[in-house]
């Protein structure tokens, strides 16, 4: 069974003014569908064909860089449209708005700290909210990896991403990826960040 393009849970535009149609439309059906199409070249007639896709990341260490950076990619992605919605943003609340009060001090010391993670990680990655020993911490991954990989320097289970190539931002913000991660927040699903924070807590 090869991998499959899931189309995004909501409409190319839900999330303007934020995050540009055009930009979801290539990031996802270009971009995603990419690393989609080079995984299971990379796996076919290989022993990692037909395995899940979790079990892949997790070893990313031992598996080729096409199937690490494909597999991540192809994983990393799909997390990230699931993080996000129309209509969302805000602040989180509950058990998950008290776990970010206690690990930062307060939800704008967690923002940015996010942002600072997403701003110095060189050329192209990931910023976490990741869950580390039962508790919340904030994390970042080079190109396509991501924090359940054997190889993370950080490891944990992540709640929370955001994608800083800049094929994510830079037809609507260019160079400022500062911007685009300010925007970012208005478009954060909370309810799907509480729901992995309740699931792996
Ligand atoms: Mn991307």
């Amino acid at each position: 069974m090869s991998f499959t393009l899931a189309p995004l849970p909501y409409a190319h535009d839900a999330l303007e003014p934020h995050i540009d149609t055009t930009t979801m439309q290539i990031h996802h059906g270009k971009h995603h569908q990419a690393y989609v199409d080079n995984l299971n070249k990379a796996v076919a007639g290989t022993p990692n064909e037909g395995k899940p896709l979790a079990d892949l990341v997790a070893a990313a260490g031992s598996i080729s860089p096409a199937v690490r950076n494909n597999g991540g990619g192809h994983w990393n992605h799909t997390f990230f449209w699931e993080s996000l919605a129309a209509n969302a943003g805000g602040a989180p609340s509950g058990a998950l708005a008290d776990a970010i009060n206690a690990a930062f001090g307060s939800f704008d010391a967690f923002k940015e700290k996010f942002a600072q993670a997403g701003m110095t990680r060189f050329g192209s990655g990931w910023a976490w909210l990741i869950v580390k020993d039962g508790k919340l911490e904030v994390s970042s991954t080079p190109n396509q990896d991501n924090p359940l990989m054997d190889i993370a320097d950080v490891k944990g289970a992540p709640i929370l991403g955001a994608d800083v190539w800049e094929h994510a931002y830079y037809l609507k913000y260019q160079n400022r990826r500062a911007d685009y991660l300010a925007a970012f927040w208005n478009v954060v699903n909370w309810n799907k960040v509480a729901e992995r924070f309740a699931a792996v807590k």
